[in-house]
Formats: structure tokens, C-alpha cells, sequence
């Protein structure tokens, strides 16, 4: 499974398919496809979240219920079982120094296998009393014995962005697989280039990022991650002024427009209008459109989406949406499903999860041409998914700007129309590294002029008797945890279900769940309780960042918000108030349960003042763009760079190409380098790293 946009020539160990990495078979292969990682430097990219360490060693006598404490002891029993909703638990008694500790682990049966009777373990978790003292297990490693306490609690465990159907130990394993593949790929940066600079080699850089001993290696190796982004960007903007490529002309005339705009159930805003004119214009033209549709969360882009999409139909072209998930992709359907009633147009919907025999007809019909319309995620651009006769694809909240690249493959001789939207409006100062040659339109404001949701710090007694208020009018709300890995399924669980016990502060309301870790099933029910109404507060990791469009939900409350950027916070806070009652988000800061090693003190205190302008500045501002500014000013610009906004990605422990200059430097490096003839087409390297940023462009111009 090659990869057009990597560079075939000198493709290198970089360019590997996934697939071939030991241990990857089809199955597995295919998970990573559908998060867009097809080769071992995708799977490089994605660097871990957040590095957890275990908790410090607990003194048993003096810990009060609540506390993170880790114990070192030798296991004298060790059971799997299973509760009695079916999750899967692991059972471990241990000796510590003569007490005798119990501690279960949720979802982790084989820690049963990985310390059997007579091991000696570090294992951490949650204290919980009782009189043989019992924790709620997190975490746990194997050792000799108490000489390796003192290295085994300083140990970092990198926690990766989930890719789902992969599991964690399995991931790790690919990892270190991909690792010692570009073990022996040259450096692509010189080193003149790079010891002024200060940076470790691309191989070290990696590895560091990957599995640092200590917080300092993981910030070295990002240091370079980061200025590799930026010079990656930096070339690709150079490089952008490549000539035009043609496209099928897609001219929509006065009776066309009037035929799309009846199909929408509302008048389309001056706004609406005004962007569509340009986007009409630019599909008018024999030369691909290349525009990026900037607009706030709720600002109405999926009209213009379809306006465009079917001006292209409508001409005789297949059309193609393209969503980051699963249910925006669903929730697209159902919106195009509705416009489009009693239409010719025929449409689709591709996910990874669509059943054989219509995936298998949607395929067909697609590569018959009778397909007008696929609406997908990242499956939608798998290959063997072919439209021949592709004249338009649109991306929705567009974060990995690689999909661009990939769906020149889907037509065959002439490039389709591009059109990307996204909620996260980029920097000004960045905007032309990252878009080269886009074309922006912006929709300002909301269709119904409704300012944008309040957002304001609060403490989780506010926060709850805010939801509460909120449900007791008739409305719905929303409790949201910081990120979407098994762990934080379980934490949400835990934490979740405390708070709605009859006594909590959620007690009495009617809940859902919704976090990555649930059968799908399971998900599409939660989220449909909670858009029917027979659930009053939804809870839930970011999954509901991008696709939850539900206009009772007015009130949300955000945990842990000072884990969150800015854009994130934003997007989130635009699921509600999308109704007529207005939103108001609570930022919570702080105690997160998504922490594995359970570390539930506020961030490390630089981080902390970071995190507390953050949330000041999103509460006294409401336009996105500004907020990007202030974002890139607060964090420097590796996580815009970054896929984070996305709430999937991997964030690099940034900032600190802040204070070092890099974008300069990457400016003047890329400058030095192009003028000494180096070619970033042939680059598997930087090539690549600019097609999945989405620099874009380093295709020499014959390679079309
Ligand atoms: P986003 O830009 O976040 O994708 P949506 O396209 O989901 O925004 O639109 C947000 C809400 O506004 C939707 O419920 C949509 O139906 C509604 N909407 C969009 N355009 C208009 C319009 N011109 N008049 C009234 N409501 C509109
Ligand atoms: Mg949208």
C-alpha cells in the first residue's frame, strides 16, 4: 500500500508501509490507514500526548482514600475475572513490607499473566481504605526486585494518541519496529544546519520523543520535531508558486444556483452567499480550486459545503465530503440525506465501519460512475475506493491537511477542485507557510447572529450546579474529559459514575456515555439518548468536539480544561448554544481523570500559567481568530503545526521552538537549501512531513 505523495525514487526506510513493519498484519494495517497513517513516518509523527510517570511511593498508614500512591511489593496471588457488566479485570494481592495490599485492574486482565505469584512489582493507582488496604489499579511494571524501585518510578511511559483497534502494547511495538527502520535513513538536515542550531539528530530526535528517560529528552528531541515542522513548511511555501493544474471546468449557472438553494431549508446568509460566489467562481475555471473556508463552529459551512458539492454534481461530476469521524461523517449523511430527498443524486455514506455489501455497492457504484455524491471519513480515501469521474472533494474540519494530497489519487487525469474548511482559523503569520497557494474565504459570525457561548473558569461545584440549573429548564448539557485513551474510558467510568450516584452531584439526572472505548453500538445509542432527550447531560471525552450539532444542549462543562489548547476549547465550546437558548461553558481546571499514573495535581507550574492564560483569554474572547493569534503568542507555533487541534493528534512538548527562533531559522534554512539546489520533491523526508502538515505542493511539476 504505497502512497502516491511519497516520493517514489528515493523513497527510503521513512516511506515504509505500515504494513510491512513486523507485526502489522491487514487487519491492523487498515486501523492505521483509517487514521491516516501509512508509513513509518506517520506513525514517527504522531508523538505521544503526554509522558506519564508513576506516582510517588505511598507510606500505606497515612494515606487517605483518593490518594495516587504507587507501592513496591512481591505478588502472592494473582487472578483474571470479570465484573459483572463484562469488563475484564485482573485481581492482584501483593506483600508490602509485611501488609498485605489488594488492588484490582479494570480492562487489564493480563496483568494477571505479566505478574504472577512470586514477582516483584511496582504497581500504582488509586487509594480506596478498606482494612486490607485496596487500591483501584492503574498501572503496574515487573521488576527484579526493590534495587529497580528508584529507576522504575523515574521512568517516563509515553502515552500515544489511540488509534482504535490497536492496542497499546502493540502500538509501542510497531513504534520501536518503525524506530529501528530509520535507524540507518540518513539525516535529512545537514549538519551545518544543524549544530548551530542546537538539535539532535533526526534519529535521536525520534527516539527521544518516543521513549525519553526523562522530561528534558522528550523537550530535546521535540525541539527538533519542531523545526523540522517548520522547515518542512517553510520549504513547501517556497515551493508553492508550481504552475496551476488543470481541472474540469464546473461552471453552476443562475438556474443551477437556484435549483441548490431551494434544496436548503433556509435562506443562505450574505455570508453564506458571499463565499459561495467565490467558490462558484473558482469552479468555473479549467484550473483545480485550491480554497480553504474558514468559519467558527456554527458558522454554517456545510451549506456552502453543499452548494459547492452540488454545483459539481450537477455538471455531471462526483462529489466527494470527507469528515475526520465517524460522527460527523454519519451526521453529514443524515443532513445531505435530508436535502437532498426526492433529488436524482445519488450519495453514500463509507466509513470503516459500513458493512461489507453496501461498502462493496458504494465501491462499485462509485467506480461505475454512478455515484454522485460519497460522504466518508478517511476510509472514503482508502485504497480502491476510485471516482473516476472526482471533480470536487471537500474536507470538513480539515486538520491533517495530508488528505489533499491523497485525493489526487482518486482522479485520474485532471486534479480534482479542493475545498477545505476548518473552525481553527490560522495565524495570520502562519498562514502562508502552511497554505502556500490557498485561496481563503471566511463566513463571519453565526446564521442566527447569536454570539458565540460564554466561557468562564469555575470550580466543579459551579460547574454542577450550573448543569443542573441548566436540565432543570429543559435543557441538556454536557460534561466533557480530556482525552479519548482506554485509560480515560475507564477513568470517565469511575469518576462518572460517582458523581451520579443518588448523592452526587449529578444524582437524579439521566446520563450517557460516550468515549473511544465503547462498541460502536454503543456509542451511535449514547449519542442518540442524548439528541432524543432521553438523556439530560451527555458525557463524554472529545469525541464530541466535531459533530455534536444538538440545539437543546446549552451548558457544558469542561474537566481538566487546562489540558486543552485553545483551539480545542473553542471547537468544544461551540457544540452548545446552537439552539435558540444561549450557551455558557464551565472550564474546570485541573483533576483530570485521564491521568494513568494518576497524577491529579494541576500541571507542572510553568505549564499551570500557560494553562490559566489560556482560560482567562477564551473567556473574554469569542472570536476564533483572535484566539489562534493569542494561541500562537502563548505556545508557540509547533502546536499549530501539530494535529492537536484535532483532539487526536500527537502534541510535541512545544514551545520551546518559542523562544529559539526557529521560525526564522527555518525561513533562512529553507532558503539556503533551495538556493544549493536541493529538491524537496525527492525528499521522502521533508516531503512527506510538508504533504502531512499540509504545506502541500512538493510534487515536481511532471509527476501529475
Ligand atoms: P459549522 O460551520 O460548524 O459546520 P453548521 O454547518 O453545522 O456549522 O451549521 C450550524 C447550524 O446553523 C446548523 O444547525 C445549520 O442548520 C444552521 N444554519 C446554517 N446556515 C443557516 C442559515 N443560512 N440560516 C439558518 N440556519 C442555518
Ligand atoms: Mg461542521
Amino acid at each position: 500500500m504505497t502512497d502516491e505523495a511519497a516520493p517514489p525514487a528515493a523513497a527510503g526506510p521513512f516511506a515504509t508501509p505500515v504494513a510491512e513493519l513486523r507485526g502489522v498484519g491487514p487487519a491492523r494495517a487498515a486501523a492505521f490507514a483509517e487514521r491516516g497513517l501509512t508509513t513509518a513516518l506517520d506513525l514517527l509523527l504522531e508523538a505521544p500526548l503526554r509522558y506519564a510517570a508513576p506516582p510517588p511511593l505511598g507510606d500505606l498508614g497515612a494515606a487517605a482514600v483518593g490518594d495516587d500512591c504507587s507501592v513496591a511489593g512481591l505478588v502472592t496471588s494473582a487472578q483474571k475475572g470479570r465484573a459483572r457488566n463484562g469488563r475484564p479485570f485482573a485481581d492482584l494481592k501483593l506483600d508490602v513490607g509485611g501488609v498485605a495490599v489488594r488492588m484490582r485492574f479494570f480492562n487489564r486482565g493480563w496483568f494477571a499473566d505479566r505478574a504472577p505469584r512470586g514477582t516483584f512489582v511496582l504497581a500504582w493507582g488509586r487509594f480506596a481504605g478498606g482494612a486490607t488496604p485496596t487500591f483501584s489499579g492503574v498501572g503496574l511494571t515487573a521488576l527484579r526486585g526493590p534495587e529497580d524501585v528508584p529507576a522504575a518510578l523515574a521512568r517516563l511511559e509515553p502515552v500515544h494518541p489511540r488509534v482504535a483497534g490497536v492496542a497499546e502494547g502493540t502500538l509501542r511495538r510497531v513504534l520501536r519496529e518503525a524506530l529501528a527502520l530509520v535507524e540507518a535513513a540518513p539525516d535529512p538536515l545537514p549538519d551545518e544546519f544543524r549544530a548551530p542550531l542546537n538539535l539532535p539528530a533526526l534519529k535521536d530526535a525520534l527516539r527521544l520523543v518516543h521513549e525519553p528517560a526523562t522530561r528534558e529528552e522528550a523537550a530535546d528531541g521535540g525541539a527538533r520535531l519542531v523545526f523540522d515542522r517548520l522547515l518542512a513548511l517553510a520549504l513547501a511555501a517556497r515551493g508553492a508558486a508550481a504552475a496551476p493544474s488543470p481541472a474540469p471546468e464546473l461552471a453552476a449557472d443562475e438556474r443551477v444556483r437556484e435549483r441548490i438553494r431551494a434544496r436548503l431549508p433556509f435562506a443562505l446568509t450574505p455570508g453564506q452567499e458571499a463565499a459561495l460566489a467565490e467558490i462558484w467562481g473558482d469552479l468555473a475555471r479549467p484550473v483545480a480550486m485550491r480554497r480553504l473556508l474558514l468559519g467558527d463552529v456554527g458558522s454554517g459551512k456545510t451549506a456552502v459545503a453543499a452548494g459547492a458539492l452540488l454545483a459539481a454534481i450537477a455538471r455531471g461530476a462526483q462529489a466527494l465530503l470527507v469528515a475526520p469521524t465517524e460522527v460527523l461523517a454519519a451526521q453529514h449523511a443524515r443532513t445531505f440525506g435530508k436535502w437532498l430527498e426526492g433529488s436524482r443524486v445519488k450519495h453514500g455514506l463509507l466509513t470503516a465501519r459500513t458493512p461489507r455489501p453496501e461498502r462493496e455497492r458504494l465501491i462499485e457504484a462509485g467506480a461505475a460512475g454512478e455515484l454522485d455524491l460519497l460522504i466518508g471519513t478517511h476510509a472514503a480515501l482508502a485504497d480502491g475506493v476510485a471516482l473516476p469521474r472526482l471533480g470536487l472533494a471537500v474536507v470538513d474540519e480539515q486538520h491533517r491537511f495530508g488528505v489533499l494530497q491523497r485525493l489526487r489519487a482518486r482522479a485520474k487525469a485532471e486534479r480534482p477542485h479542493l475545498l477545505a474548511m476548518s473552525a481553527t482559523p490560522i495565524p495570520r503569520s502562519l498562514a502562508l507557510a502552511l497554505f502556500g497557494d490557498l485561496s481563503v474565504s471566511r463566513l463571519p459570525g453565526r446564521p442566527s447572529g447569536r454570539p458565540s457561548p460564554t466561557a468562564e473558569a469555575a470550580d466543579l461545584a459551579t460547574a454542577f450546579a450550573a448543569l443542573r440549573a441548566a436540565v432543570a429548564r429543559g435543557e441538556r448539557g454536557m460534561l466533557v474529559f480530556p482525552t479519548i485513551n482506554g485509560e480515560t474510558a475507564a477513568a470517565v467510568e469511575r469518576e462518572g459514575r460517582a458523581w451520579a450516584k443518588k448523592s452526587g452531584p449529578l444524582g437524579g439526572l439521566r446520563l450517557a456515555w460516550l468515549h473511544g472505548g465503547l462498541p460502536p453500538a454503543e456509542r451511535d445509542a449514547a449519542f442518540a439518548a442524548f439528541r432524543t432527550g432521553a438523556a439530560d447531560v451527555l458525557v463524554a471525552t472529545t469525541i464530541v468536539e466535531v459533530g455534536v450539532d444538538v440545539p437543546e444542549a446549552t451548558t457544558m462543562v469542561v474537566v481538566g480544561a487546562d489540558r486543552f489548547g485553545l483551539a480545542t476549547l473553542h471547537q468544544l465550546r461551540g457544540r452548545v448554544g446552537r439552539g435558540e437558548r444561549p450557551g455558557r461553558v464551565y472550564l474546570v481546571p485541573g483533576c483530570g481523570p485521564d491521568d494513568p499514573a494518576g497524577n491529579r495535581r494541576p500541571s507542572a507550574s510553568s505549564k499551570a500559567a500557560d494553562a490559566a492564560a489560556r482560560l482567562k483569554l477564551l473567556a473574554s474572547e469569542t472570536d476564533g481568530l483572535k484566539l489562534a493569534e493569542a494561541d500562537l503568542l502563548l505556545r508557540g507555533p509547533g502546536d499549530f503545526c501539530g494535529v492537536r487541534q484535532h483532539g487526536h493528534g500527537g502534541a510535541l512538548p512545544l514551545g520551546e521552538g518559542r523562544d529559539r527562533g526557529f521560525v526564522d531559522a527555518a525561513a533562512a534554512t529553507a532558503r539556503a537549501l533551495l538556493d544549493r539546489g536541493y529538491d524537496p520533491s525527492r525528499d521522502p523526508y521533508y516531503g512527506r512531513l510538508a504533504t502531512a502538515l499540509g504545506g502541500a505542493r512538493f510534487e515536481p511539476p511532471d509527476a501529475v
